[in-house]
C-alpha cells in the first residue's frame, strides 16, 4: 500500500504549474496568465505605470529646465 499525502496527489494532479500574477490562480506553467481577462488586466496596469513614468520624466525635465533658466538669470 502506497501512502501518498494529499499534497503529493495535488502535485500529481496539477503537474508543474505556476500562479497567475493577477489573481493568483494555479495554471499551466507555460502560460503567463490564467485567462484573457487577467492578461488584459496586466496590460492595462502596465500601460498606466508607463504613463506615470513618462509624467514623472516630464516633471523632472521641467524642473531641470526651470533650474537652468533660474541659474542663467541669476548668474
Ligand atoms: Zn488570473
Amino acid at each position: 500500500m502506497s501512502q501518498s499525502s494529499w499534497k503529493d496527489q495535488i502535485k500529481k494532479k496539477w503537474g508543474p504549474h505556476s500562479h497567475c500574477p493577477i489573481c493568483g490562480k494555479a495554471m499551466l506553467s507555460d502560460k503567463q496568465f490564467c485567462s484573457q481577462s487577467c492578461k488584459d488586466n496586466y496590460i492595462s496596469r502596465e500601460k498606466k505605470q508607463k504613463k506615470k513614468g513618462r509624467i514623472q520624466m516630464i516633471i523632472l525635465f521641467g524642473m531641470m529646465g526651470v533650474m537652468f533658466i533660474f541659474i542663467m538669470f541669476i548668474g
